[in-house]
C-alpha cells in the first residue's frame, strides 16, 4: 500500500463496493445510539481505528505489534458497544501480512480469541441486533478464521518466486561467465599456439625465399596446413559454442522445480543419438522455457518430462496437473510460447499445446542424421 488513503487490501477477497460498505458501515451502528457521547465515542474509536489500520502498512516492529493491539481492543470494544464486528475483517487481511511465521500464529491466535469473545460478549449486549445479523456474523467469523491464513500463505509463494527469479537470473550469468573462460581457454589453447607457429614460419620463409626456394616452399606448404587446420578447430570451437545438452538443462529444471516445491518426474533417456548439437539446444531451451511456465503459471503440484527417440522424430513432453490456461492458448502475451514455437519452426519442428486437466506440450523434432564434417 502506498497512498494515505489506500487502506483496502491488495487483493480484496470481496469486491472493493463491499470494502466501502464496511468502512461506511461503522457510522450507522454508531449513530443508532442515543446519547450524544456514545456517537462521539464511537466516532473517535473510528478515526483511530482507520489511523492505526492505515499507518500499520507503513511501521515494522514493536509499533506494528502496538497498533495492531491497539486494533484489536478497538474492534472489541466496537463490538461491544455498537453491535459492529467487522473491522475484524480488516484485521484479518493486516495480520495475513505479518512475515514472521512466529509472531503470525501468535497474533492471529489472540485475533481469534478476542473475536469470538466479542461475539459472546455481543449476544448478551446486543442480542437484538445480532439475532437479526446472523449469516453474516458467521460469514465473518469464517473470515477472521481462513483469511489470515489466505494472505499469508500467498505472500509466501509470492516471496518464494521471486526468490526463484533471482536465483534463475544468477545461474544465467554464471553460465554465461564459465562459457566466456571456456572459451578464452579453448582459444589460448588451440589458436594461440598455432598462430604463433604460422608467425614463425612466415619469418623463417621470408628470410629462405632468396637463399633456398626449396626449402622456403615446404615452409609455405607448412604454413598453407597449419592455417587449414586453424580454421577447422575454429570451426568445431563454434560448434560446441552453440550447445546445451538436454541432459544439463534436465539437471537444471530439476533444481528449479524442487525449489518451486513441485514434484517432477522424468521418463526416457535425455542422451539423444543422431541428435545435431544445434538442434538439441532448441530442444533444451524449450524445456526450459516451458518448465518456467510451469514454475510461474500452473500453479500445479507435480511436472512430468518424457523424452522419446524414435526412428522418426524425438518428442519431448511436459505435463503438469495445474490450472491450465483457459479455452485458448494465449500466443501474444509473453514471449515465451512464440519463441518456442519459431525457434522449433526453424529446425522443421513443431509445438502443440493442450490444456485439459493441466497443460501439455508436446514438442517434437524430425531426426536429423548428423553429416560429418568436411574438412576444405
Ligand atoms: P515470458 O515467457 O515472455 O516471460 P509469459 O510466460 O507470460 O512471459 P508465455 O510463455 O508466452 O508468456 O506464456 C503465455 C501465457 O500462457 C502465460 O502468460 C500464461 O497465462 C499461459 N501459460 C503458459 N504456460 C502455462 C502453464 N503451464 N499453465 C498455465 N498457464 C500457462
Ligand atoms: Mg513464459
Amino acid at each position: 500500500m502506498s497512498k494515505w488513503y489506500q487502506i483496502f487490501p491488495k487483493y480484496p477477497w470481496l469486491s472493493i463496493y463491499a470494502w466501502i460498505v464496511f468502512c461506511i458501515f461503522p457510522f450507522f451502528f454508531i449513530f443508532r445510539s442515543t446519547t450524544p457521547l456514545e456517537i462521539v465515542i464511537g466516532l473517535a474509536l473510528t478515526l483511530l481505528f482507520f489511523i492505526a489500520y492505515r499507518s500499520s502498512f507503513s511501521t515494522k516492529g514493536w509499533l506494528l505489534y502496538l497498533s495492531v493491539a491497539l486494533q484489536i481492543s478497538i474492534s472489541v470494544w466496537m463490538t461491544y458497544l455498537y453491535g459492529y464486528i467487522y473491522f475484524s475483517i480488516f484485521l484479518s487481511f493486516l495480520i495475513g501480512n505479518i512475515k514472521r511465521r512466529f509472531s503470525f500464529f501468535v497474533i492471529y491466535s489472540i485475533h481469534l480469541v478476542a473475536t469470538i469473545v466479542a461475539v459472546i460478549i455481543g449476544f448478551f449486549t446486543q442480542t437484538e441486533l445480532f439475532l437479526s445479523h446472523m449469516p453474516f456474523l458467521i460469514i465473518c467469523l469464517i473470515g477472521v478464521i481462513l483469511l489470515p491464513f489466505n494472505t499469508y500463505t500467498r505472500n509466501q509463494r509470492e516471496a518464494l518466486e521471486d526468490q526463484l527469479e533471482e536465483a534463475q537470473i544468477k545461474i544465467s550469468q554464471y553460465i554465461i561467465i564459465e562459457e566466456r573462460e571456456r572459451i578464452a581457454r579453448d582459444l589460448h589453447d588451440t589458436l594461440g599456439q598455432k598462430l604463433s607457429l604460422i608467425g614463425l614460419k612466415s619469418d623463417l620463409a621470408g628470410r629462405l625465399i632468396e637463399k633456398n626456394p626449396q626449402a622456403a616452399k615446404i615452409e609455405i606448404l607448412d604454413i598453407n596446413q597449419t592455417a587449414r587446420s586453424v580454421l577447422k578447430e575454429v570451426r568445431e570451437l563454434v560448434t560446441n559454442m552453440r550447445g546445451t545438452k538436454l541432459e544439463d538443462e534436465l539437471f537444471r529444471i530439476n533444481q528449479i522445480l524442487k525449489a518451486a516445491q513441485i514434484e517432477c518426474t522424468v521418463t526416457g533417456t535425455p542422451k539423444l543419438v543422431n541428435t545435431p548439437l544445434l538442434v538439441e539446444n532448441v530442444l533444451s531451451m524449450c524445456l526450459k522455457e516451458a518448465v518456467n511456465n510451469v514454475v510461474k503459471h500452473s500453479r500445479a503440484s507435480t511436472c512430468s518430462i518424457s523424452i522419446k527417440q524414435s526412428a522418426k522424430e524425438t518428442l519431448l513432453k511436459v505435463y503438469d496437473n495445474g490450472q491450465g490456461m483457459g479455452e485458448k492458448v494465449n500466443w501474444s502475451k509473453g514471449h515465451g510460447l512464440r519463441g518456442m514455437k519459431e525457434r522449433l519452426e526453424f529446425v522443421n519442428g513443431t509445438l502443440d499445446i493442450h490444456s485439459k486437466n493441466g497443460t501439455t506440450l508436446n514438442i517434437r523434432v524430425p531426426n536429423v542424421i548428423q553429416q560429418p564434417s568436411q574438412e576444405e
